[in-house]
């Protein structure tokens, strides 16, 4: 099944709109095995999306369009699909009926324009996907062995349309493509440089099962996906290529798919029965967001306490004056200082911290934007570790943090 995916609207060509529809109908149609071959994006204009649907139509067997279904003069999308398709459209009754009704549920008064019966005008022969979500039914047309499909272009009504309507009439009419199982392995203290020289002869060999490696804040995530006619078949042919990675990549490997580094640390914590804290100043509070992030948190991560400035840090975790003078907020020693103060002040068994420069100003040759130090303190002592993070301020806190939270799994 050759799929293309047309989602209309000027907004997504002036960058106003992120084109999320694109990416959602992407991964749920290849999960379905359906090999989606083009996504094409085209604004509201009749003359460009009649061209966008007749070429799409020519090179794949299943074509669905996103957005322009709404009541007003600009949504366009059904009406010149239905003339490529050369079909007319008829209004139906019904489903203006229920338009109708689903506006007189939602508001007090509706006021029901004409330009309404616009959106229950559907293509001769279409089947029609009623909106449980929202105004605009979907329709699917089937001719010459083509498949014309129109969604709703606002995400929520999108996917519930896909979910409840869409994917049953797919599976009815062309049944599953077989089966596409992926794993994702996680890697958090090896570069994608590296991670790629590793792995980069299995990411060109590889047919099926395939390979792709990602950067994502704060880890590197390798991705293996296979498909086979059932889960089970997908499932085992994933496991000699995941064996070799994580053979290649030795014991650095610390979390599949879901999973984040900060469960692996409160699996740990729950198990030692040990309890946590943190004190922040560069990563602003993502510490002790990322762990809170985790449900039953409670049971180890004891509070994270933000010392931004200088004077902060002395007061609250008792840096030394002295040390801050000698050696500045940045450095080794006053990552170390916090984390031994924010330990005592919990009476945590594990102190995380973070003080660095995040940028975008005051960056110097020896200490550039990204320069962090982090502390971790326990029982057996205190270590400080010295990254140099690369990306715009957010990415820079969110790598420190996660990988934070990293150190504190070591
Ligand atoms: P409506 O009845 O709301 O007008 P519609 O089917 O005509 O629905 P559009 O007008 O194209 O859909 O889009 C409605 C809203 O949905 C847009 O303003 C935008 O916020 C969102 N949207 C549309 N297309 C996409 C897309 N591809 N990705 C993400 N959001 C989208
Ligand atoms: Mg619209």
């Amino acid at each position: 099944m050759r799929v293309e995916i047309i989602t209309v609207g000027s907004e997504l060509l002036l960058g106003e709109i992120l084109n999320t529809n694109s990416q959602y109908l992407s991964e749920e149609l290849n999960r379905l095995g359906y090999s989606v071959l083009y996504q094409t994006t085209v604004g509201d204009n009749k003359t460009r999306l009649a061209q966008a649907l007749q070429l799409a139509l020519q090179r794949a067997d299943l074509v669905i369009t996103s957005g322009g279904l709404g009541p007003t003069q600009g949504d366009l999308t059904k009406f010149v699909g239905a003339q490529v398709m050369r079909t007319p459209l008829y209004f139906d009754e019904g489903v203006y009926k229920a338009i109708e009704q689903w506006l007189q549920r939602r508001y007090t008064s509706p006021v029901i324009t004409e330009n309404q019966k616009r959106q229950a005008m559907i293509p001769q022969g279409a089947t029609v996907f009623s909106n449980e979500a929202g105004t605009a039914p979907g329709t699917a047309l089937q001719k010459k062995g083509k498949t014309l499909v129109h969604l709703p272009g606002p995400p929520r009504e999108l996917q519930w349309m896909f979910r409840q309507r869409l994917k049953p009439y797919l599976l009815r009419q062309f049944g599953s493509q077989g089966y596409i199982a992926s794993q994702y392995i996680k890697v958090y203290d090896l570069g994608e440089s590296l991670i790629e020289e590793r792995l980069s002869d299995l990411e060109r060999q590889q047919q099926n099962p395939t390979l792709a490696i990602y950067a994502r804040p704060g880890f590197v995530e390798v991705r293996i996906t296979a498909k086979a006619a059932s889960e089970e078949a997908a499932n085992t042919m994933l496991q000699p290529l995941q064996k070799e990675v994580e053979r290649r990549l030795a014991r650095r490997i610390v979390t599949y798919n879901k999973e984040t580094v900060a469960h692996v640390l409160g699996r740990l914590l729950k198990a030692g029965h040990w309890h946590i804290s943190a004190a922040e100043s560069c990563t602003g509070g993502l510490i002790g967001s990322l762990l809170t992030d985790i449900p039953g948190a409670s049971d180890y991560f004891l509070g994270t306490i933000g010392t931004y400035t200088d004077e902060m840090k002395q007061q609250l975790v008792h840096v030394p004056a002295s040390l801050l003078a000698s050696c500045t907020a940045i450095s080794a020693p006053v990552a170390a200082a916090m984390a031994v103060g924010s330990r005592q002040l919990y009476g945590a068994d594990i102190a995380l911290s973070t003080t660095g420069l995040a940028g975008p100003g005051g960056g110097t040759e020896t200490r550039p934007i990204g320069l962090v130090y982090t502390g971790v303190s326990g029982p057996w002592g205190t270590v400080t570790h010295k990254n140099i993070y690369m990306g715009d301020r957010r990415e820079i806190k969110l790598r420190a943090a996660v990988r934070a939270i990293y150190y504190g799994v070591q």
